[in-house]
């Protein structure tokens, strides 16, 4: 590139780190300005005093995409991180029984005949045909869908009947596992895209697949040592990043994005710019609500969005015998279900989910002491719940369900230091539409073209990452989408993508 071209990122969590990575390596100037204080977005660390939380995602499935990224970048990932594979991979805790999910096939094996005695079989099949389905459906994964064109894909024809359109996860399982529970051990991971594993289509049944494929990582010192580590790479290219510093709009003439203006009234100009921001809330915050058809305020309220999460983050002057993660169902799972997604209301009786990283990562808390990470799912801020006044009564049940069904004696005793998010403070402190934690939902009419696309239909110059576009929520894909966008941006300017030097 004789003069280099300018790319403004909106946003640097994980979306906007991996687009800024990869486009810095391919001879752009990265401009990118997140309005927090530390890079990572909902990947960022919260630091309570001497203990380290992470604030949302815990779990690294599919490490090998996060290792291309770096690859793609001419680097190690290994260079820059220390990764530990979790063995058990997590603990899944029913009213009934306990059962240790591996990654090992045979210790899994042993494991399901152990806790379902009353019939285990299914495993080999299900992994063998949701390996099939995934082998078919990654490579439309990883496509761009930005036009008709594209997603006529041969690749897509193929993978058609793979879809499973008139399937859930759940009831694609009841090909595999008669037993109810054994369901559960397989399907709970659509809770990862926020999703009722019952109302989640079928294809999303590889989240639990891959899992089983490929392992679950921690990162030392939590995994937003990740976003840490793309922001070291952005800079070692020569890209910038401004935290602290707010984009207040999109500068648009005729439909084109020539740039963003800044809080203080700054104006920078782009040759294209990167939206990483959260989609529902950029296009109502950042864009004029008349300047969109298809995404306008109005038609965005009436979309489809994940649940949200209640979360609590404690730093505890002891340490609980509690495996890495450990997720307890509800006694009642499918009326809390029920109550998250379709009647939007809080239940007594709740699911939730914990981290315990000090088992395998001493770096999180002091010696003798432990940061434990608890969400529990619930419904976003369509339920009307008035957190302000919900909020504490709700930090005494989780407190009480930690007790009783983890048996952490004494617990309120040896709380050292605390945070809390609510909904409320997903939406109004981190800018997440309708505090949905985990994006538009993803029912089949809002993927792949469905989906705002990567780039984006509706303005020029203008590029979506994260998981408001394509493919979707959770880091892989969220890194896919910057690996997507990215792309496009070089195929725009006349570069080779796979020659970066
Ligand atoms: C509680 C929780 C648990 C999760 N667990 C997992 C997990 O275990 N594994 C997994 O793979 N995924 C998980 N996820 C999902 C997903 O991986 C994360 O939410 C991820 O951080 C989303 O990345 P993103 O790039 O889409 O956006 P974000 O992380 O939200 O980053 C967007 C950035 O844009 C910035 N921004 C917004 N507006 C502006 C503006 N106007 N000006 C400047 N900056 C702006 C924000 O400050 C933010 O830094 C979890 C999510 C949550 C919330």
């Amino acid at each position: 590139m004789s003069e280099k071209k300018h790319i403004v990122i909106i946003g640097a969590g994980p979306g906007g780190l991996c687009a800024g990575m990869l486009l810095s390596r391919r001879g752009f100037a990265v401009t990118i300005f997140d309005k927090n204080t530390e890079v990572g977005g909902r990947n960022r660390p919260i630091r309570l005093g001497d203990f380290v939380f992470d604030t949302g995602p815990t779990f690294l499935l599919m490490k090998h995409v996060l290792d291309e990224m770096f690859e793609l970048c001419g680097r190690r990932s290994a260079d820059y991180m220390d990764f530990i594979k979790l063995d058990p991979m997590y603990r899944l805790l029913f009213s009934d029984r306990a059962v240790n999910v591996f990654s090992d096939r045979d210790k899994m094996r042993a494991e399901l005949k152990q806790s379902f005695p009353e019939g285990s079989e299914g495993y080999d099949v299900y992994l063998k045909q949701e390996g099939e389905r995934f082998k078919k459906l990654y490579p439309c994964i990883k496509r761009d869908y930005s036009s008709l064109k594209a997603f006529f894909s041969l690749d897509l024809l193929k993978a058609l009947p793979s879809l499973a359109l008139n399937h859930s996860v759940f009831s694609n399982l009841g090909k595999y596992f008669k037993e109810e529970k054994m369901r559960l051990v397989f399907s709970f991971q659509s809770k990862y895209l926020g999703m009722s594993p019952w109302d989640c289509p079928a294809l999303f049944t590889m989240l639990s697949y891959l899992e089983h494929e490929y392992g679950i990582y921690h990162v030392k010192g939590g995994l937003n040592k990740i976003a840490a580590a793309m922001a070291k790479v952005i800079t070692e290219q020569g890209g910038v990043i401004h935290t602290d510093t707010a984009v207040a709009s999109l500068i648009i003439k005729d439909k084109v994005v020539k740039g963003v203006r800044l809080h203080n009234g700054t104006e920078i100009l782009a040759d294209d710019v990167v939206i990483n921001a959260d989609f529902a809330h950029a296009m109502t915050t950042l864009v004029k609500p008349d300047q969109l058809k298809h995404y306008s305020p109005e038609k965005l309220k009436k979309l489809d969005y994940s649940c949200s999460t209640f979360m609590l983050y404690l730093g505890l002057d002891i340490c609980y015998e509690l495996p890495h993660h450990t997720i307890v169902f509800a006694e009642d799972y499918t009326t809390n279900i029920d109550n998250i997604f379709h009647s939007k209301i809080l239940s007594r009786d709740f699911s939730f989910y914990v981290q315990n990283a000090g088992v395998s990562d001493a770096t999180l808390a002091p010696e003798g002491k432990s940061a434990l990470y608890v969400l529990m799912p619930t419904p976003n801020n369509d339920s009307g719940i008035d957190w302000d006044s919900q909020c504490a009564a709700l930090r005494e049940q989780v407190l009480d369900a930690l007790e009783a069904r983890l048996g952490l004696t004494a617990l309120r005793e040896h709380i050292e230091c605390e945070k809390i998010i609510t909904p409320q403070d997903w939406e109004l402190e981190e800018y997440v539409f309708k505090g949905a934690t985990f994006s538009l939902s993803h029912k089949f009419s809002q993927l792949l073209y469905w989906r705002p696309h990567n780039q984006f239909q509706e303005l020029d110059q203008c590029y979506l990452v994260g998981g408001g576009t394509h493919p979707g929520s959770g880091l892989p894909t969220i890194y896919e989408s910057a690996h997507i966008s990215a792309k496009l941006i070089c195929q725009k300017h006349g570069i080779n993508f796979g020659l970066a030097s």
